[in-house]
């Protein structure tokens, strides 16, 4: 394998920077490590590095550079996925490197991820980006197999520049940073959700819970409503909607998302559970692990306002049991690995 040079981005690379951090910065947008960007210049391709906040972008240099020419070459045509030849590359780095565009965005906004759920989301979507040139990708895995997609995709409509990723999220390309910042804020307007009011959390029953527990109430109080509205949990109950919830995958992680009921807590309840990075409980809000991460905490942010913008009888399409199957695999090694990372970053 062939190391790329690691040299400080150049000062083009600059709007793509600010960019990134404004998104990066907004939970409603992307969570912790997850979304990338990426531009394309006199040959590089200057990919966020995997693991790394957007956030980050302007503080740090979070993007690395590698070869055009090489990714498409000895990786893309050869059927091997360049977030293994280039470990330190983003996930989707196949993603990037093989859409035309020169500045490409990708991001898990919650806005779009709750229409990306349904079952009618093409029917929805239509509505809604209509006069825009956009494409719907069904749920594939992520790496190479969503980078192929989206070429087929591609294909059929050569001028596509938004992409709406079932069960995952949003891609937008441009010829530069100021148009996909544009697009992105001509799609979040239109697939905007008001999200539902929570009931409040029973934060006097959570602390006693925690008491002498590895748990604790979370910093953020918009992850209660996982806990106190109705219909949130009865979503929950019924499986993964996108693959990030595979940050805490193993052959529990659905049931990990199941709401408990408080009617169980008892004696063997704390042996029950002790394990499980936070609870959902019915009705009462939810704790978390004093040392879980802040990429997991991020990630359950992100979930709850999901799900507060999904209504009772929205039609859910729930991750498969072979497609759980697979985030249970390299991506969610992935996940887990750059979740224990920016804990030992001092949670960045
Ligand atoms: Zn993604």
């Amino acid at each position: 394998m062939r190391e790329q040079p690691q040299t400080s981005s150049p000062a083009e690379l600059q709007p793509l920077r600010e960019l990134t951090q404004r998104v990066g910065s907004n939970p409603l947008l992307t969570q912790a490590s997850t979304g990338n960007s990426s531009a394309k210049l006199d040959g590089v391709l200057w990919i966020k590095a995997s693991g790394r906040w957007m956030a980050d972008a302007m503080r740090d240099d979070i993007f690395i550079p590698l070869e055009l020419a090489e990714v498409v070459t000895r990786c893309l045509e050869q059927g091997e996925d360049p977030a293994e030849r280039y470990p330190g590359a983003s996930l989707e780095t196949a993603m990037h490197a093989a859409l035309p565009h020169r500045v490409v965005l990708h991001v898990h906004c919650v806005n779009t991820i709750a229409w990306a759920v349904r079952n009618d989301a093409p029917v929805q979507l239509q509505r809604r980006l209509q006069g825009l040139r956009w494409q719907w990708i069904p749920y594939v895995a992520s790496g190479l197999p969503l980078s192929r997609e989206m070429e087929r995709a591609l294909a059929g409509c050569p001028d596509a520049d938004v992409f709406v990723l079932g069960n995952h999220g949003l891609v937008i390309g441009g010829d530069d940073a100021k148009a996909v910042e544009d697009l992105l804020d001509e799609v979040e307007r239109r697939l905007a959700i008001a999200p539902r009011q929570a009931d409040a959390s029973d934060s006097a029953a959570l602390r006693e819970i925690s008491r002498d527990s590895p748990w604790d109430l979370p910093d953020d109080d918009g992850v209660h409503a996982l806990g106190t509205d109705s219909i949130s949990q009865a979503i929950l109950g019924g499986g993964l909607l996108y693959p990030c919830q595979g940050i805490f995958s193993d052959s529990r992680t659905p049931e990990l998302f199941r709401p408990i009921a408080c009617r169980e807590v008892g004696e063997q309840w704390r042996s029950r559970y002790c394990n499980r990075p936070f609870l959902i409980l019915e009705g009462r809000g939810v704790v978390v692990r004093r040392s879980m991460a802040q990429a997991e905490l991020a990630m359950i942010s992100g979930l709850a306002q999901v799900l507060q913008r999904l209504s009772a009888s929205a039609p859910l399409r729930y991750l498969t049991d072979s497609e759980v199957a697979g985030i249970s695999g390299a991506v969610a090694y992935r996940y887990r690995e750059l979740a224990s990372r920016s804990q030992g970053d001092g949670g960045r």
